[in-house]
């Protein structure tokens, strides 16, 4: 184990709550903001209590789409099809995306939100954007690659999160070589740094999974992750050719 000097890493210690939160503050300042549509379906969303993903993901989504360019989508967690609608309109070259909502009604919310979209001009297409309702356990283990495609090459992967491991076999056979997989929240609330003993026994087994999970990530031959702080937390993941 290499020993290094404080200054070789960052410690945060000299940064208090109230200075990052006016870090957080300012580079969201900096965002350059959503289409009204989106706008109008991120506010309804919030405040029904859906748990979308956060400002700072969503800059770092649209970053990585612009990046890969993507011709195909897989999500796993649709909740009202923020996210998904989301990827549609900011990813490069008109991709399509497939995305799983196992919750009966914010998948009917998701498939209103689509047409919306297809109504307003922000979806030309309802084929791109492929909703499909059940247990993504269930529905990865039988889907296969994109015709003619050795998989998807962007994989989002926001549903339950002590599912995550559960998923991951499926996940990595469905990502194409050279194809990202962005998995988020992985920090919940900043409970995954705490030690087991700390966190409550009913969120035990969430915890314990999600340090699973990151472990496989990381020590992984066939992929190379980075773990982020963005929004509550985010790993990306490259699957090397
Ligand atoms: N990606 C969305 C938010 C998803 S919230 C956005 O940012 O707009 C997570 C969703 O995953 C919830 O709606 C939940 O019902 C769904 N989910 C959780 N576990 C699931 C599973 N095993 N199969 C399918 N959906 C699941
Ligand atoms: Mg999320």
């Amino acid at each position: 184990m290499i020993q290094r000097p404080e200054d070789n890493r960052e410690t945060f210690e000299h940064i208090d709550t109230d200075t990052r939160e006016r870090i957080l503050t300012f580079i969201e300042s900096m965002e350059a903001g959503n289409t009204l549509f989106l706008q109008q379906l991120e506010q309804e969303a919030l405040d029904h209590d859906i748990p979308i993903i956060r400002t700072q993901t969503q800059s770092l989504i649209k970053f990585l789409l612009t990046l890969k360019r993507p011709a195909h989508i897989l999500e796993v967690g649709t909740a009202t099809g923020f996210s998904a609608l989301f990827m549609l309109t900011y990813a490069p070259g008109k991709p399509a995306l497939v995305t799983i909502e196992r919750d009966e009604a914010r998948y009917r919310k998701a498939l209103e939100n689509r047409q919306a979209a297809l109504d307003a001009g922000e979806l030309n297409d309802a084929a791109r954007c492929e909703m499909l309702e059940g247990d993504a356990a269930e529905i990865l283990s039988q889907m296969q690659a994109p015709e003619g495609e050795a998989g998807y090459d962007f994989i989002f992967m926001d549903a339950a999160k002590g599912q995550y491991i559960n998923f991951l076999p499926d996940v990595l056979r469905l990502l194409a070589p050279g194809g990202l997989l962005l998995s988020d929240n992985i920090f919940k609330d900043g409970e995954i740094l705490e030690s087991r003993f700390a966190v409550k026994r009913r969120d035990r087994t969430i915890h314990k999974r999600m340090r699973e999970y990151l472990t496989a990530l990381t020590h992984n031959e066939a992929l190379q992750t980075l773990l982020l702080q963005e929004g509550d937390g985010a790993a990306i993941s490259i699957k090397k050719k």
